[in-house]
């Protein structure tokens, strides 16, 4: 049967039992306590909650943050590198206020800190931060507000970092941290040349809007000298994108950036702190290459990277091992939410069978139609694709004209798809496929409509053509027999998923099951827990999801430790500014005047006031019966 690659991007967490449903094992561990995701919509939807769902796997979280410092520091025990790791987690990749909650409890035996972007960040992870041997770096345009709350947070004890974007954010810190009489822990962020491959590229390189180039750097370093504070220059950060998926790029930015870091402690900074950024990417499409959804590296390679590409550099000079500070973002959160969506519908490319006898018109475009579909074979594939296409052109042109009836145009279309189907099933048997085959084999599926909106749940598949896993996650045991696309409930063409992983090739259909009459068809997105969440937006007001929050225990039971209800209907109009108390009045003026005027009876108005009243309070999504 199809395992749609679950082997590659599950990355230990996910894969599919005996009974054909898909566990979810949080420890990563092959003998770990493990969980069916069908059994757990199931018992959701019992509590009452209705698809789509966005499932929050908590252990995973831990389970991540634990592999990525025990990586580093097995690789650090190994290379005999002289400095520690300490990461932090970039807010921006999931703000959610039980992510971060998550990340603070779970990161605490790692000292894992926060990284903020901006002021609303930085008061989130101040709030939430519970680990003052954590560091929390601000990275991000800073005003005098900004840089103040830092400073506070200092004062509390916190181990911050100032890292310097922009030229001019240097004197606002200086003139800050005197006001405060603070010494503050200050970071260059600098420009490397090296530019990374990916969707993410322009974070580094000449191109960046960001960071510092080399003579800001040597302004800056002069001006903190000349306040006598460069004593506070602690930290390099550079951040050369997020999913890098080449390792070359990695340790070319590592190896750029100390340069930089030694020529900032040969000026006599005490420096300390190397903060690489984010990058370490996911192997979204389980390809394990240097394809934008993937990366060409494991995680322990990655690490092994950057402590090799410090080491060399900086033992020519005998200069001190930094701690090394990463902001790995996507790498801690992706695999930790699911996105579980039901389907609606089916739109079926299988026309309608073949009638035993044609009915008789006046012209020969049926026959013709039939004659192709009976004489294609493996021989003449092309010619038959391309009367196809042409008996089809004509029966439209034929219809336009009024030559034959509406039923007739139907037939006539039904006939070329048959062909175009058997055309494509033939092309199998070939060695060779010619290219307008190719097409017609990447236009055959049945379009499936999911209970979801793309723009809400899974931006990027739509912004940036992100790829992402999406499977059933029961009935795996059963071959799936329909090539699928999946379409989400907004009015909106571009709402679809038609780029499905593949290690070989670009897949642009999924192969699904067709659905049984009266059981629920449910499907998965993984790997979505970084970026979708907050980027989501509400195109035809659709709006968040449900969340479910589950902890699986090592017994293999599981509880739900957090629900979130989705957006109700009032919700989403509100956001748009609509006053709901005024809108029922208007209803309610309307009704009446109708009741005025004949179209209906006060019985209907209360009918009519009472579906309103419950669409408003309804959740934005498709709701069952
Ligand atoms: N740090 C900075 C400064 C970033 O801009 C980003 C994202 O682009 C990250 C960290 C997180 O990157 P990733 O999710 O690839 O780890």
């Amino acid at each position: 049967t199809e395992h749609y690659g679950i082997e590659k991007w599950g990355a230990g967490y996910f894969s599919i039992n005996s009974t054909g449903d898909v566990v979810v094992t949080p420890s990563g561990a092959d003998n770990g306590p493990s969980l069916s995701l069908h059994e757990v919509a199931k018992e959701i939807e019992a509590r009452g909650l209705s698809m789509p769902v966005l499932l929050r796997i908590e252990n995973i979280l831990g389970s991540q943050i634990k592999l990525l410092h025990e990586t580093f520091r097995k690789v650090i025990l190994e290379n005999n590198y002289r400095g520690v790791y300490k990461g932090v987690f970039p807010i921006k990749v999931n703000q959610q206020e039980q992510v971060i909650e998550t990340i603070s409890q779970l990161g605490k035996t790692f000292n894992h800190g926060l990284e903020a972007g901006s002021k609303s960040e930085l008061i989130a992870a101040i709030s939430m931060l519970q680990n003052r041997s954590a560091c929390l770096i601000c990275n991000g345009y800073k005003d005098e507000e900004f840089i103040d709350l830092g400073l506070y947070a200092v004062k509390m004890g916190f181990q911050v970092f100032f890292v310097v974007e922009v030229p001019g954010e240097v004197d606002l810190i200086i003139e800050r941290s005197k006001v405060h009489n603070i010494k503050p822990a200050i970071g260059f962020r600098i420009k490397l040349s090296t530019q990374a491959e990916g969707k993410w590229n322009e974070s580094g390189g000449d191109a960046s809007v960001f960071g510092l180039t080399m003579s800001h750097t040597i302004d800056a370093l002069d001006r903190l000298r000349a306040e006598g504070m460069l004593d506070c220059l602690q930290l390099l950060h550079y951040h050369i994108g997020s999913q890098i998926p080449n390792i070359s790029d990695i340790r070319a930015g590592a190896m750029e950036a100390c340069r930089l870091y030694e020529e900032l402690v040969l000026e006599g900074a005490p420096m300390g702190y190397l903060d690489l950024g984010g990058g370490l990417a996911v192997d979204y499409d389980g390809s394990n290459t240097n394809s934008n959804s993937s990366r060409n590296y494991s995680m322990e390679e990655y690490c092994s990277d950057i402590v090799e590409s410090i080491i060399t550099v900086l033992d020519k000079n005998d200069i001190p091992h930094p701690t090394i500070i990463t902001e790995s973002g996507r790498a801690i959160v992706a695999y930790y939410s699911v996105l579980l969506f039901n389907i609606l519908d089916i739109s079926s490319f299988e026309p309608p069978p073949i009638p035993d006898k044609l009915p008789v018109v006046d012209n020969d475009l049926l026959e013709n139609l039939m004659l192709t579909y009976n004489m294609v074979s493996t021989r003449n594939i092309q010619e038959c694709c391309n009367d196809a296409l042409f008996y089809r052109t004509q029966a439209r042109q034929l219809f336009k004209h009024g030559g034959i009836t509406l039923r007739e145009r139907a037939l006539a279309e039904n006939l070329v798809q048959h062909t175009l189907m058997k055309i494509s099933k033939i092309s199998k048997e070939l060695d060779h496929i010619p290219k307008d085959v190719q097409k017609i084999n990447k236009l055959i599926y049945d379009i499936y409509y999911g209970n979801f909106s793309l723009f809400q749940s899974l931006p990027d598949v739509w912004a940036i053509d992100q790829i992402l896993p999406v499977m059933p996650i029961h009935r795996l045991n059963e071959m799936p027999t329909r090539p699928a696309i999946i379409s989400d409930i907004t009015c909106d063409c571009d709402g679809k998923i038609d780029k499905f992983p593949d290690i070989s090739q670009e897949k642009t259909s999924v192969m699904l099951h067709p659905l049984k009459d009266n059981e629920e068809y449910y499907l998965g997105v993984f790997l979505v827990g970084a970026y979708q969440e907050t980027l989501g937006d509400l195109h035809n007001l659709f709006g968040d999801t449900n969340v479910v929050s589950i902890h699986v225990n090592d017994d293999g039971s599981y509880k739900f430790i957090r629900e979130l209800e989705g957006d109700s209907v009032a919700d989403v109009l509100t956001y748009v500014e609509y006053d709901i108390r005024a809108m029922k009045n208007r209803l309610k003026d309307l009704a009446e005047d109708a009741i005025d005027q004949g179209f209906i009876s006060a019985r209907e108005r209360k009918s009519i006031l009472a579906i309103f009243e419950e669409g408003l309070r309804g959740y934005t999504y498709f709701e069952k019966e």
